[in-house]
């Protein structure tokens, strides 16, 4: 990515402030080479439960110790392991139709487990009768929505078959990865399992298309469920003790996710953005932190596992915490910060800023923190503070432009990241985080605003 002269010298403006005080700088290099090995082709990806998953955490546990920063896991090592069962299909799902055949990931995608169904295709448009679909394998010419999906269903059909919307098809081969039901996180109490959807499979419009010619045709689908798989993630946990004095029972938690998408389709999904950016910015804190003198409150450094995959490691980290959660003053998550937002350069947003009052706390002190300008978006929930804030922790995520075109693309690559605004991020909040380790400001929710 080239950097205009205005971008530089915008930068060196933003950190014009900063030099001026006493804390540590960041290292650059630190922060360089960290990013080059978590993208690199070596760590493929950092797919969630995988060997490279393993390799992941065993660096990030390797560079918190050279940083003289100990370990916060049980028995007093780096690493939290949280198991978990996938569910998988015994079979990849098949819609058989005469000797034309696709195959779930290719032509079609079957996101939920169905009965095996044998029954003739019949072609259905909205305003068609749904009780023409009954006892048959309906292909819905229109675009698939859930309510029309449920009333065929309720009228008798075997099985839907609908082109999904846009967003469906431009993650594609993603989807195709996604297990067929939810994740069972060992340890873990399992959420309320949600009721099982209609028998819906999804068709490219070129494989609608070809159905659609053999309307009365006798069809197949077989995508039933095989047994689950067993998988690890590793949390990296680690932190610096308080100095002294009551507030060292206090704990600041700094945390980021360190897995990404990894490998799909052949293609190498580097997550550079999201989320080796924060996980670089929290290995960053604990060796500036830990170069200083120390600061009156504990701080602790969790870089999650399996973020991607529904925050399986914050959710076993939450019920297995390594200190109590009562104690956790208040959590930072950091999440793509590696590209700035094109509206405003400068501007680092605080997901659910109006919810407290840490967000202008940290603000006064230097950080260029400010609202989240995509509400809509409900960031807010969508990263693993969330977690947290359930539990009733002031956990909010800092990011710089959480909707790059690169977001969950092969293109969130080192190059297509801004490594010097990334550096002037870790360097500005540095000094705001510190005081908050070393005041008695305790953050609190605003009145109404607990999650
Ligand atoms: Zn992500």
């Amino acid at each position: 990515m080239s950097r205009s002269l205005a971008l530089l010298a915008a930068i060196a403006t933003a950190l014009a402030p900063m030099s001026a005080q006493a804390g540590p700088k960041v290292c650059a290099s630190c922060v360089t080479s960290t990013m080059k090995h978590l993208t690199g082709a070596k760590l493929a990806g950092r797919a969630c439960g995988t060997d490279d998953d393993l390799e992941t955490a065993r660096y990030l546990a390797r560079r918190f110790k050279a940083y003289g920063v100990k370990g916060a896991a049980p028995g007093g090592g780096y690493l939290q392991s949280v198991q978990f069962r996938v569910p998988t299909y015994a079979s990849l799902p098949v819609l058989q139709v005469g000797e034309v055949r696709f195959v779930h990931g290719e032509g079609i995608l079957a996101l939920t487990p169905m009965p095996d169904a044998t029954a003739s295709l019949v072609v259905l448009s909205k305003d068609g009768a749904p009780a023409e679909g009954a006892g048959r394998i309906v292909v819905f010419d229109g675009l698939y929505d859930p309510a029309t999906a449920a009333a065929l269903v309720k009228a008798g059909a075997l099985a839907v078959i609908a082109t999904p919307p846009d967003r469906f098809l431009k993650a594609w081969d993603q989807l195709a990865t996604r297990p067929p039901g939810p994740v069972e996180v060992l340890g873990v109490e399992a959420p309320t399992p949600r009721p099982a959807g209609p028998p819906v499979v999804f068709a490219r419009p070129e494989t609608l298309a070809t159905l659609k010619l053999r309307a009365g045709t006798s069809a197949n689908i077989t995508a039933t469920l095989g047994a689950p798989i067993l998988r690890t993630t590793y949390n990296v946990l680690a932190e610096i003790p308080g100095r002294s004095g009551p507030a060292r029972r206090e704990v600041v938690l700094l945390s980021a996710h360190h897995d990404h998408l990894g490998v799909i389709g052949g293609q190498l999904y580097p997550g550079a953005n999201d989320d080796a950016s924060g996980t670089a910015a929290v290995l960053e804190f604990a060796r500036m932190m830990k170069s200083g003198r120390g600061h009156k409150r504990r701080v602790q450094f969790a870089l999650f596992g399996c973020e991607e995959q529904g925050g399986h490691g914050s959710r076993y980290y939450l019920a297995h915490p390594p200190a109590p959660l009562g104690d956790v003053i208040a959590n930072l998550q950091f999440e793509m910060i590696g590209v700035p937002d094109p509206r405003d350069r400068q501007a680092l947003m605080l997901t659910g800023w109006e919810r407290s009052n840490l967000g202008p706390a940290l603000k006064a002190r230097g950080a260029s923190l400010g609202p989240d300008p995509y509400p809509q978006e409900n960031f807010f929930m969508r990263s693993d503070n969330y977690q947290l804030a359930r539990k009733g922790v002031v956990a909010q995520t800092i990011s710089a432009w959480p909707l790059p075109p690169s977001y969950h693309q092969p293109s969130d690559t080192l190059e297509n990241l801004d490594l010097p605004f990334m550096i002037g991020v870790i360097q500005s909040l540095a000094d705001p985080i510190r005081w908050l380790l070393d005041s008695d400001f305790k953050p609190d929710w605003n009145p109404g605003m607990k999650p």
